[in-house]
């Protein structure tokens, strides 16, 4: 509740409310009329200022966008909900949706928006249950039928879009190492990009291992560069019309990481007016 109030100062945030009243509102009166595709799992669609934060996270392979959205949901006490990790517990689980994910991915399908989206209605609908309110997304939507079909379901109040020169996350992606015995991972890659243009420069610093794995590191086999750079114009490809969509209804913000987490996490609080609400959750800790 404190994230809210603190969330009502005039920012995008209540830019983003404005659009969101109105589009909630068509939302609701053709939910009236059509059968919902997602069975027992409608949401309820609450007032923004009755409920916590309801985030997307956007952002390139590699630029740490689990990392940051899994802090922030940590720090404002919402569920941080990666789709990824959903087919990972239907497929562990024994239910009716479990069978179907089963039969598509041993024939080696793409699991389809409509059962990514039930997946997602069922974890909303058993947060809900549980009294949790508000979410940060992470890996949904994908594509502007998603986004869509997720307008449908629920709110969403604004996009984070994490954003890295290409040249820094194929760098980053470069440098992962795993060690082959204990399986943790590192990266050897020393970032230092001197701003220019305008633009200010990114520095990473590495995260070495100790001594005891060194001599065990291994690359993974798709570090390569070209499959790094395949895999970001496969993003891209698909993630701008998507940033377009939220760009047009005013939800999307850009975020220009500075850095690694010691430099990026205060100024992505800054600039989502979270600054103040960080120190005093320091303060009461
Ligand atoms: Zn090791």
């Amino acid at each position: 509740m404190a994230a809210i109030t603190r969330f009502s100062k005039p920012s995008v945030i209540s830019h983003v409310r404005r659009c969101l009243y109105s589009s909630s509102a068509v939302a609701a009166e053709s939910n009236q009329h059509a059968p919902s595709p997602f069975g027992d799992y409608t949401i309820t669609r609450r007032n923004p200022s009755e409920r916590n934060v309801q985030w997307v996270f956007l952002g390139s392979p590699g630029v740490g966008k689990g990392t940051y959205a899994s802090r922030l949901s940590n720090l404002l006490g919402v569920p941080h909900i990666a789709t990824g990790d959903l087919v990972r517990e239907e497929l562990a689980s024994s239910g009716p949706i479990a069978k179907q994910l089963t039969e598509i991915v041993n024939q080696g399908k793409l699991v389809s928006d409509e059962i990514i989206i039930r997946l997602l209605s069922k974890r909303l609908k058993a947060g809900e249950a549980k009294g949790e309110s508000g979410f940060i997304l992470d890996g949904f939507p994908r594509t502007i039928n998603q986004a869509e079909i997720l307008k449908g379901v629920t709110d969403i109040d604004l996009v984070v879009n994490l954003r890295l020169p290409e040249s820094v996350l194929i760098e980053k992606c470069l440098g992962r190492r795993i060690c082959g015995q204990c399986g943790k991972n590192f990266n050897v890659a020393s970032i230092n990009v001197k701003g220019q243009n305008g633009c200010p420069g990114i520095s990473m610093a590495p995260l070495l291992p100790p001594s005891s794995c060194m001599s065990k590191l291994v690359t993974r086999s798709d570090d390569t560069e070209e499959v790094v750079k395949e895999r970001l114009r496969i993003y891209n490809d698909k993630s701008q019309p998507l940033e377009d969509y939220y760009r047009n209804q005013g939800k999307l913000m850009e975020f220009n990481l500075p850095g690694g987490i010691p430099e990026s996490w205060p100024k992505l609080l800054e600039a989502l007016n979270l600054d103040e609400f960080d120190e005093r959750q320091s303060v009461a800790a």
